[in-house]
């Protein structure tokens, strides 16, 4: 049976570790039959060494998404590698510094804001302008949020970065129709990562799917989240951009 991402060529950003949702949304696009190809940050030999654990060999590229230069060279390193075409983008990138973070809302520096939206939110357009040139008609851009219509515990900065990033979103769906080519992001809801592990007071954001998720939620497994990207990427939603599908036990559709 060939699977719903057959002969598509996909570069996947944010393997970490196998905690990662990349991580599960590499393994789910290589059994759905794709080419996959990886960035790595902020070392190469780390992603190197969970790829190894992915069903087939997958090439790692460095990326630091704020590097123009490891931007500039991203396309060429990717042509060599997959040849002159792209059918897909995952940008499964977040990162705010540790004083934009965890109950400090109130008191955190332009500086350290700056960085969580230029990591976490400007890289949607950098990453996708960066290879713009592969993407192919039909080809899909797929990035992760946590749900910036609500002010969380903890999660401060990160709120108006995803913010930012679902805007973008909107935005390159607008500008990048045209070439049929779209932009969605998935939101999930609290998974037990190395990003999550990095907010201080990250038990307290995700109890609340403890009491108010309709659905249970297991906070330890990525693979929902991997699914709901896979089928962004897929040809299965073929009219569908600008739009944010949650993944997230369905809490956001209930209220208190
Ligand atoms: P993770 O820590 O496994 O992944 C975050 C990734 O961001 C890492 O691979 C890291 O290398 C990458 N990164 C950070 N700075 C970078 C830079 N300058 N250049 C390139 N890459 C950089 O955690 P995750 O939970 O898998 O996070 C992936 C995405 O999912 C993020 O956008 C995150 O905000 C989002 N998300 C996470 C949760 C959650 O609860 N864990 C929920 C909703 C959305």
């Amino acid at each position: 049976m060939s699977g719903i991402l057959e002969g598509k060529r996909i570069l996947i950003t944010g393997v970490l570790m196998e905690s990662s949702i990349a991580f599960h949304t590499a393994k789910l696009a290589q059994e759905q039959g794709a080419e996959v190809i990886l960035t790595a940050f902020p070392r190469p030999t780390l992603t190197e060494r969970i790829a190894k654990k992915l069903p087939k060999p997958a090439k790692v590229i460095e990326l630091d998404v704020t590097n123009q230069e490891h931007l500039d060279r991203l396309a060429g390193l990717v042509k060599e590698e997959l040849g002159g075409r792209l059918d897909g983008i995952v940008h499964s990138i977040g990162f705010a510094p540790q004083d934009a973070l965890g109950g400090n809302f109130l008191n955190t520096p332009f500086e350290s804001v700056a960085t969580a939206m230029h990591v976490s939110a400007f890289s949607l357009k950098s990453l996708t302008m960066a290879l713009r040139e592969l993407l192919v008609p039909g080809s899909a851009v797929v990035g992760l949020t946590f749900d910036a219509q609500f002010a969380w515990p903890q999660y401060d900065w990160m709120g108006p970065a995803k913010a930012a990033l679902e805007a973008t979103s909107r935005y390159m769906a607008r500008d990048l129709g045209k070439d049929d080519i779209r932009c969605n992001l998935i939101s999930a809801g609290p998974i037990g990562s190395m990003a999550a592990k990095s907010i201080p007071g990250f038990a307290e954001l995700a109890d609340v799917w403890n009491h108010r998720s309709p659905m249970e939620w297991n906070m330890a497994d990525p693979e929902p989240a991997g699914k709901g990207v896979v089928a962004l990427l897929s040809d299965w939603f073929p009219k569908t951009t600008g739009e944010i599908i949650h993944v997230d036990g369905g809490l956001h559709a209930v209220g208190a």
